[in-house]
């Protein structure tokens, strides 16, 4: 058999992260090779309407964006490849990355593998996800649900952040928690429970998505921990608020993460890692903003680096 042949670049996710850094790489002639995994798109595939995308005045669909990154990606010689990358040797140059059987050699690489929220699991969450509802970013889809009722499920900053956000927005605010006080800090519980809009909703957890036959969420079923008893919140907009889980696990080792398993980029770079010609770029490295225009602006950067790596290194 013969060897397979060394990359320049090999991006792996097809984000808005990855796909940005194909467009560049692509532009600067070295004809990346992208792999999808698991959810070919990204996460704002899961979505419907997106309206602060830079450069649509009229807001665009999630899938269509997608779409249009790709088209774009591929008229610069991008080549898309289906392959789900389960462990990495960066201990030798070319580095390598492993998809089962499969060895793929690469000079450069840049890693855009996304954070995947965390769900309940609950009947309807699923069925009611992404524009019909359900969603897990308030940033993203708050301004949808003017003078209606929300909640959100949570009890963490993230969800007193999302919760306080949302009173920008909707009439009514529950804060559905498992505990009877917030984990997140003091300053923030403090805000949320003062909030003349919020109601929290203690010693209770979510049970099932109501308005599954009628294809739009029409409230969340709650049951008291204490009391055994259920009660259905008549809301329009769930927001799902119990964390990410950032698919770093395949890379790290060797590449550091953080305590909540997001890449920690070598110091003085948002893209760099300490392993020479090996970026990361999007969720998988940002645990703050989590957006689809700053997942985009790092793969511009990790781009850019790659391509000054390569440069300097023969590529
Ligand atoms: C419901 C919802 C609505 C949203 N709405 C908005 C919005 O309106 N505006 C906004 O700015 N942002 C929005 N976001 C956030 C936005 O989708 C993300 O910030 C953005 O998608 C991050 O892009 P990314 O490229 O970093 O990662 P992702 O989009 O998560 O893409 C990760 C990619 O990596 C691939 N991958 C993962 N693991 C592997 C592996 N081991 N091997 C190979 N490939 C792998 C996946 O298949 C996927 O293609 C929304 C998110 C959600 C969930």
């Amino acid at each position: 058999m013969s060897a397979p042949s060394v990359e320049n670049v090999v991006i792996i996710g097809t984000g808005c992260a990855g796909l940005t850094a194909a467009i560049y790489t692509g532009r600067a002639n070295l004809s990346p090779l992208v792999l999808e995994g698991p959810l070919p798109g990204g996460q704002l595939t899961t979505t419907s309407e997106v309206e602060n995308f830079p450069g649509f005045p009229h807001g665009v669909d999630g899938f269509q964006l997608m779409q249009n990154l790709r088209e774009q990606a591929t008229r610069f010689g991008t080549r898309f490849e289906q392959a789900l990358v389960d462990r990495v040797d960066f201990t030798c140059q070319p580095r390598k990355l492993f998809a089962g059987d499969r060895v793929i050699l690469a000079r450069s690489v840049i890693i855009a593998t996304g954070a995947s929220p965390r769900m309940t699991g609950i009947p309807g969450e699923k069925e009611l996800y992404g524009g019909k509802g359900v969603t897990t970013c308030a940033t993203c889809d708050g301004a949808f649900y003017r003078k209606m009722d929300v909640a959100v499920i949570g009890g963490g900053d993230s969800a007193a952040e999302e919760a306080l956000f949302l009173t920008r927005f909707a009439s009514r605010v529950y804060l559905v928690h498992r505990r009877d006080t917030l984990r997140a800090s003091k300053i923030m519980a403090d805000r949320v429970t003062s909030h003349e809009k919020i109601t929290c909703v203690w010693d209770s957890v979510p049970v099932s998505v109501e308005g599954v036959a009628e294809g739009a969420v029409s409230g969340l079923r709650v049951r008291h921990l204490k009391q055994g008893t259920e009660q259905v919140l008549a809301v329009k907009g769930i927001f799902v608020a119990i964390g990410h889980l950032p698919n770093t696990g395949p890379f790290a080792p060797p590449l550091e993460v953080d305590e909540q398993g997001y890449f920690k980029p070598a110091a003085g770079s948002a893209v760099r890692t300490h392993v020479p010609g090996v970026y990361v770029a999007g969720d998988c490295a940002d645990h703050v903003y989590r957006q689809a225009i700053t997942a985009a602006g790092m793969g511009c950067a990790a781009a850019i680096e790659a391509e000054r790596w390569l440069a300097g290194h023969g590529g």
